[in-house]
C-alpha cells in the first residue's frame, strides 16, 4: 500500500510510519518539522519537507497518488490552545481542511485521523466509551471534534473514508529501540519526568494531590505508542477492505495516578524524581479512562505494551541516551 503520512517526523507519526515499514508498505512523509524532527525519519521512506498550510506543496505531493493517508499534523498543548487559540484553528482546523480538499481532488481513497480524548471533556462516567458526550473543556479539544465533524461531511458527500483515532495519554517509545528523537520543551507528565530523572530539569511539578482518587493525584489512561502505531495500520487496512468509516477509542482501560507513574520512573532509573506539590492545572479532571472495546471487536486490536512497566523502560532508554 503506498501511504502518505502527515505530520510523520512527529513522536506518533514516527512510530506509525516505523510500523507501516515494517508491514512492507511504501511511506511517503510530509512535516513541517515544527516539532518533528529529522532524527524520526527513516531512510526507507520519502521525506518531503512541507507545510499544511501550504495547499500548492499539498496537491503537489498528492499527485504522486497513495491509497490512504494518515493525518498526524496538529499542535497538540491543551494549556496553550486555550491562551493562543488562532494558532490552533489555523493549524489545525484550516490544515485539516486544506488535506481534506486536497485528498478528495486527488481521489485518495481513506484517511486515518489522530482524534482525542480530550474532545470528551469532563468524564460523565469512566471507562469512557465512544458514545459519551463530546463537549471538549479545551481548544485544542474543540478543534479536533470540528475535524471530526469535517471528516463526517467529506464521507457522506465526497465518499472520503476515515478512521477517527481517539488517543487517550500516548506514550513509552518504539520497543525495538529504534526511534530515538526527543521532543522539545514537553509539557505532558512522562516526558517531564524523564527530564528530571535525567538531570534537565530540576524537579517535577505534581498538578494537586487532593483529588479524589486512592492517592489523591490524577488518574489517565497511558497508552504506549508502539500500540497506537499498530492500531493505525490495522485502522487502515479495515476502512480500506469494509469501505466503512469508524471511530475508536485507543486505551490501555486502565488508570494510572501521577504517584504511581514516578514510583515506576524511580524504580526503573534508579534516580531520585524531586516533585513539589503545586496547585491542580485547570481543565483536569480527576479520572480519565477508556473502554477500547470498539477497537477491538471492530479491528482484532488489543493494547501489549500499555502497562506501566512496558511504558517507563522504554521511555527512559531513550532519555538515558541522551544524558
Ligand atoms: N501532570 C502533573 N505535572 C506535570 C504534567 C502533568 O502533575 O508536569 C499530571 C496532570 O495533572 C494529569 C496527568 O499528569 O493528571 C497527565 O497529564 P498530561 O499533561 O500528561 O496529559 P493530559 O491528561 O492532560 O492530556
Amino acid at each position: 500500500m503506498k501511504v502518505l503520512v502527515i505530520g510523520g517526523a512527529g513522536y506518533i507519526g514516527s512510530h506509525v510510519s516505523r510500523e507501516l515499514l515494517d508491514k512492507n508498505h511504501d511511506v511517503t512523509v510530509f512535516d513541517n518539522l515544527s516539532s518533528g524532527t529529522r532524527e524520526n525519519i527513516f531512510r526507507e521512506e520519502t521525506f518531503i519537507q512541507g507545510d499544511i498550510l501550504d495547499t500548492d506543496a499539498l496537491d503537489s505531493v498528492m499527485t504522486q497518488g497513495f491509497d490512504a493517508l494518515i493525518h498526524l499534523a496538529a499542535f497538540k498543548a491543551a494549556g496553550e490552545s486555550m491562551i493562543k487559540p488562532e494558532k490552533y484553528s489555523v493549524n489545525n482546523i484550516s490544515g485539516s481542511i486544506n488535506i481534506l480538499n486536497s485528498a478528495v481532488k486527488h481521489a485518495i481513497k481513506a484517511i486515518v485521523f489522530s482524534s482525542s480524548a480530550a474532545t470528551y471533556g469532563e468524564p460523565q462516567y469512566n471507562p469512557i466509551d465512544e458514545n459519551h458526550p463530546q463537549n471538549p473543556i479545551n481548544f485544542y479539544g474543540y478543534t479536533k471534534l470540528q475535524i471530526e465533524g469535517l471528516m463526517r461531511w467529506y464521507d457522506q458527500l465526497k465518499g472520503l473514508k476515515y478512521a477517527s483515532l481517539r488517543y487517550f495519554n500516548a506514550a513509552g517509545y518504539d520497543v525495538k529501540g529504534r526511534i530515538t528523537g526527543l521532543e522539545e520543551k514537553p509539557e505532558n507528565l512522562i516526558p517531564v519526568i524523564m527530564e528530571v530523572a535525567s538531570g534537565k530539569r530540576e524537579k517535577l511539578k505534581i498538578f494537586g494531590d487532593d483529588y479524589d482518587t486512592r492517592d489523591g493525584t490524577g488518574i489517565r489512561d497511558y497508552i504506549h505508542v508502539t500500540d497506537l502505531a499498530v492500531a493505525h495500520v490495522m485502522a487502515l487496512e479495515h476502512v480500506l477492505k469494509t469501505r466503512e468509516s469508524l471511530t475508536v477509542n485507543l486505551g490501555s482501560d486502565q488508570g494510572i495516578s501521577v504517584m504511581e507513574m514516578i514510583d515506576a520512573a524511580k524504580t526503573h532509573s534508579g534516580k531520585e524524581i524531586p516533585v513539589e506539590i503545586v496547585a491542580r492545572r485547570p481543565g483536569d479532571p480527576a479520572t480519565l479512562y477508556a473502554t477500547s472495546k470498539k477497537a477491538s471487536e471492530l479491528l482484532g486490536w488489543k493494547a501489549k505494551y500499555s502497562d506501566v512497566d512496558s511504558i517507563i523502560k522504554t521511555t527512559w532508554k531513550v532519555y538515558k541516551k541522551h544524558l
